[in-house]
């Protein structure tokens, strides 16, 4: 009889925290995990998947639009917000039943409670008080919403978690911040045909993404009608018969039906209880090496409460090392050097490597390729949208270490340039890849002379 009632804790039934609890179940270890709220955690319940539903939703217009040039007569169209909320929320119950009864062909004990450490190697069950022993604990507790900048009236705005459950579409919303979040929901709310404001601290939105992409995007929502406001943050927001003003800091005052703040997600680090078990925290995250373990031997970290790379596909992979290097006899751990990532904008964005100025900013000697063109649909549709696609080649080994685009599809396309630079491809290697055409695609393994 082991000491302990379980081999592995999970608390958080996301990404990660899901992941390593089926993995190390297979692996044969007694797994207990505690979700709090819905099991399938942010990505699931409201992040990835029901975002990109909407982002379905909101490309529609262009569709219809874009049918005339093709001999198309689309008849009056019209959209029903309640409708399409109502069908997203039955596929994200869908794929939660899918979770639960895949934790439990694994023979996961689920614990529907908020779970906190209670030393390192026990585990407090906040429904009942109960504490579980285990010999290994897996903290994979995500991040939250933050509602930044602290200004006054800042408790009538809403978070991406509210988005996903509005009752009625905004005619009027101003999103605040520049990043991922931000610029897909501002996307979302044009294409469903509200007045989007889009505001950000910065010069320039998508702070970290190569700067044509960057200036690419931002001409692309200019031109689809979104209010870009750039060095641009509040001051206060008040409600008023007429909608919810908010006070801008150049003095300008503006009304909206939302006022949605996409600034960042804090990890969940809070009442956990880290101190009983020795768990240090660094600039807010748990702080872990490259194996995901803690400073306590005991407990590992995964995901995005560790604040590496928030990313699903990165939370699963670190999960999975876990539980195979600690139940499986398999010894390994998830690179973080090359993530592909895509920003489901329309038009959409896919980035991998090196953006230009990161390359030249860690002195690397680099040749840019880049074809800035437009698509061949728009030739009929008349769509006056530019697809830019950029490598960025390290002069000395001829490596591809940066690939960018803009433009339909660029999530997809991105995903297998991720399969040929993590194997080092060359610009010769893309020079001698055959072409697949009609496509935008090919354009990466066409482009002959370098722009710069
Ligand atoms: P989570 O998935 O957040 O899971 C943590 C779970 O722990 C939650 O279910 C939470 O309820 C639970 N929990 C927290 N504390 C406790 C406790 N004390 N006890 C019990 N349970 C607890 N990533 C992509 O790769 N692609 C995308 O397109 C994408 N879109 C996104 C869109 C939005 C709007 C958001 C918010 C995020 C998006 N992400 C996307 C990021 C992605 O969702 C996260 O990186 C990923 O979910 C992290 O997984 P995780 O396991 O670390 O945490
Ligand atoms: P991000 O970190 O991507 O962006 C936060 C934005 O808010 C930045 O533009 C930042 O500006 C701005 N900001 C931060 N603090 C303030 C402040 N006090 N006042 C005004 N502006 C502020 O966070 P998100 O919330 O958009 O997304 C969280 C993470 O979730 C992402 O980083 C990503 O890892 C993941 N995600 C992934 C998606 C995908 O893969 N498609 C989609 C959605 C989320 P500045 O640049 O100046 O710092």
């Amino acid at each position: 009889m082991s000491q302990y009632d379980v081999d592995l804790f999970v608390i958080g039934g996301g990404s990660g925290g899901v992941r390593a609890a089926r993995i190390a179940a297979g692996h044969g270890a007694r797994v207990m995990l505690a979700e709090e709220y819905r099991v399938g955690g942010t990505c699931v319940i409201r992040g990835c998947v029901p975002k990109k539903l909407l982002v379905y939703a909101s490309r529609f217009p262009d569709a219809f639009e874009d049918a005339a040039g093709f001999g198309w007569q689309v008849g009056e169209s019209r959209f029903d917000w309640p409708s399409l909320i109502a069908a997203k929320d039955k596929e994200i119950a869908r794929l939660e039943g899918l979770y639960v009864a895949n934790l439990d062909r694994s023979g996961v004990e689920i614990v529907r409670s908020r779970a906190m450490l209670e030393g390192p190697n026990a585990v407090r069950i906040a429904a009942d008080g109960r504490v579980v022993t285990a010999r290994h604990i897996l903290i994979a507790t995500g991040a939250s919403t933050v509602r930044e900048p602290a200004v006054p009236g800042i408790e009538h705005a809403i978070t991406s978690n509210e988005a996903f459950d509005l009752k009625r579409q905004p005619a009027r919303i101003l999103v605040v911040g520049g990043g991922y979040i931000a610029v897909e929901f501002a996307g979302i709310f044009a294409g469903l045909g509200s007045k989007v404001t889009l505001a950000h601290r910065g010069e320039h939105i998508l702070r970290g993404f190569d700067d044509d992409i960057r200036g690419g995007l931002q001409d692309a929502y200019r031109h689809r009608g979104i209010d870009l406001r750039l060095k641009a943050t509040l001051t206060r927001i008040d409600r008023t018969p007429s909608g919810l003003q908010v006070t801008f800091s150049d003095g300008d005052m503006q009304v909206y039906d939302e006022v949605m703040i996409a600034t960042g997600r804090r990890p969940n680090i809070d009442g956990l209880g880290l101190e009983k078990a020795g768990v240090v925290v660094e600039g807010g995250a748990i702080r872990v090496d490259a194996a995901s373990q803690t400073s306590a031997p005991s407990i590992h970290a995964v995901g995005d409460v560790t604040n590496r790379a928030n990313l699903t596909p990165v939370a699963i992979r670190e999960g999975h090392a876990f539980a195979d290097s600690v139940f499986g006899g398999k010894d390994w751990t998830a690179s973080h050097a090359l993530i592909p990532t895509a920003v489901f904008s329309t038009p959409e964005i896919g980035s991998l490597g090196f953006t230009e100025a990161a390359a030249r900013e860690t002195g690397k000697d680099v040749s840019i390729f880049m074809s800035a063109f437009r698509p061949m649909m728009a030739t009929l549709s008349g769509r006056n949208e530019r697809t830019i696609m950029k490598l960025v080649v390290e002069k000395q080994t001829d490596l591809v270490i940066g690939v960018h685009i803009l433009g339909d599809h660029a999530g997809e396309i991105i995903q297998m340039a991720g399969v040929a630079l993590t194997l080092c491809a060359t610009k010769a290697d893309f020079d001698r890849t055959m072409a697949v055409h009609p496509t935008a695609a090919e354009e990466l393994v066409t482009m002959r002379a370098p722009v710069r």
